[in-house]
């Protein structure tokens, strides 16, 4: 099993692998002072005993039961972090055909994989029914239509789940929520019976499940558990009519603490949903989950440094360089990451105050106001100081864009006191290399 962080240490709220040993934050065994030093900053640093410690909270809610777990990649979909949920036999849920390249590349099972999203092209139909993926979980009827006659054109049956849009509000930021029947996700409860019939009738499908995903860093057990009723009431209904259900996909969504937050622990959560499914004599069913950042937001920190400090008349700014490219949660959602330093400055190992704290905005480099990563924060910084921005480990790299020109951060795996580089800082030659100069 995965090894537990030494008691000595003092870990981070939420950040089981991420904490100060003897005043220096470390990663597992690493220090990220070292790692800073060694491979520059804006760095990304994820824990590969974090990863598998979160997919085993949800492999013990499902022991003993028919359950496979599909990591959302979308989250955070490197190479290494998918090699290491590959190897420990996870499936995964793609929304692309990049994102189903990228699994393949990394030794994931294509049996294993599900294919989310409203807007699949042809190609990726294709492309996914050739490599013979697990389920395509479908969005609309249109969506239906086209791939079963893709997969006609092929010879093949496509495997379907109508993705359900439940109607449940999951109490999140509304870019997030996807359960609601105003957004653009799903089929809504009222069609869903005429729809699977229709699904039924179409010669190159075979329809196989039901998947509903209400939207993401939900805290709260409940939605989950109002869900589930509107979800298995469907079951019932579609099973009437005569059409089978192999398994039922009960989405992604779980939250992590990024500040004070407190989800329930996948085992916790599972617990509570197994209980219900029980009740309502659907124990038996396959079941399938799609989490993606319960399973990395925890595991990775930013490392960043302070490149200037600027007072102001109403607010002290601290320029770092990583910036709303590296980190676009804030700018995008309003979100909160804590931002802490690599050197603790408080308890016994403080020397001297070097620097007083005041209140800043962490702010970065780019040219645009949404550009800051934190507001309001207590720091005692300096130039040349650096810190940890937490919680980076989904939805950051992965939405990372080259806006500035600026090149993507380099990322670490750390596994005990091992490093692994799974992707080189990114330099303005990578960024070029497809553009062309024209003859002017
Ligand atoms: C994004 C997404 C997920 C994962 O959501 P998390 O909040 O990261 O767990 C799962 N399923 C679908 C369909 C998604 O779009």
């Amino acid at each position: 099993m995965s090894q537990q962080p030494s008691a000595a240490a003092q870990a981070l709220p939420g950040h089981p692998f991420v904490a100060y040993h003897s005043a220096e934050l470390q990663v597992e065994d690493v220090r990220l002072s070292q790692l800073a030093t060694e491979h520059g900053t804006p760095l990304f640093v994820y824990s590969k005993a974090s990863m598998l410690a979160a997919l085993a909270a949800y492999e013990r809610g499902f022991a003993g039961r028919h359950a496979q777990i599909c990591y959302a990649m979308k989250a955070n979909s490197s190479l290494g972090v998918l090699q290491v949920f590959a190897a420990a036999g996870c499936g995964f849920d793609i929304v692309s055909g990049g994102e189903l390249e990228r699994v393949l590349a990394a030794g994931g099972d294509a049996a294993k994989i599900i294919f989310s999203g409203v807007g699949k092209t042809r190609a990726e139909m294709r492309q996914a029914l050739q490599a013979g993926i697990g389920c395509f979980n479908v969005e609309s009827e249109a969506e239906l239509d086209v791939l079963s006659q893709v997969a006609e054109s092929l010879g093949l049956r496509a495997p379907v789940s109508i993705r359900v849009n439940p109607n449940v509000d999951p109490k999140t930021h509304p870019y997030i929520s996807t359960g609601l029947k105003d957004n653009k996700f799903g089929v809504a409860h009222e069609d869903t019976l005429r729809i699977y019939q229709h699904a039924a009738s179409l010669k190159g499908l075979q329809v196989v499940g039901i998947d509903c995903h209400i939207g993401s860093q939900i805290t709260d057990a409940t939605p989950y558990l109002d869900a589930m009723d509107r979800v298995l009431d469907l079951v019932a209904s579609i099973e009437a009519s005569g059409i089978a259900l192999a398994h039922i996909d009960f989405g992604g969504g779980l939250g992590i603490n990024y500040n004070n937050d407190t989800p329930p622990a996948a085992d916790d959560l599972w617990a509570q949903l197994l209980r219900k499914l029980d009740e309502r004599g659907f124990g038996q069913k396959k079941l399938m989950i799609e989490p993606g950042r319960s399973l990395v937001g925890n595991a990775g920190v930013c490392v960043t440094e302070v490149l200037y400090v600027k007072p102001g008349e109403h607010k002290n700014f601290c320029i770092i360089d990583a910036a709303m490219n590296d980190l676009p949660r804030p700018a995008m959602y309003q979100a909160f990451h804590a931002i802490v330093p690599l050197l603790a400055q408080t308890g016994a190992t403080l020397k001297t105050t070097e620097v007083p704290e005041k209140m800043y905005d962490v702010v970065g480099p780019i040219c645009e106001s949404g550009d800051w990563i934190g507001r309001d924060r207590r720091l005692a910084v300096k130039a040349g100081d650096q810190l940890a921005v937490l919680s980076t480990g989904a939805y950051c790299m992965s939405m990372s864009s080259n806006y500035n020109t600026r090149g993507r951060a380099v990322e670490l795996l750390v596994d005990g006191g091992k490093v692994h580089v799974i992707r080189e800082r990114e330099t303005a030659a990578d960024q070029m290399r497809l553009e062309r100069l024209v003859r002017l």
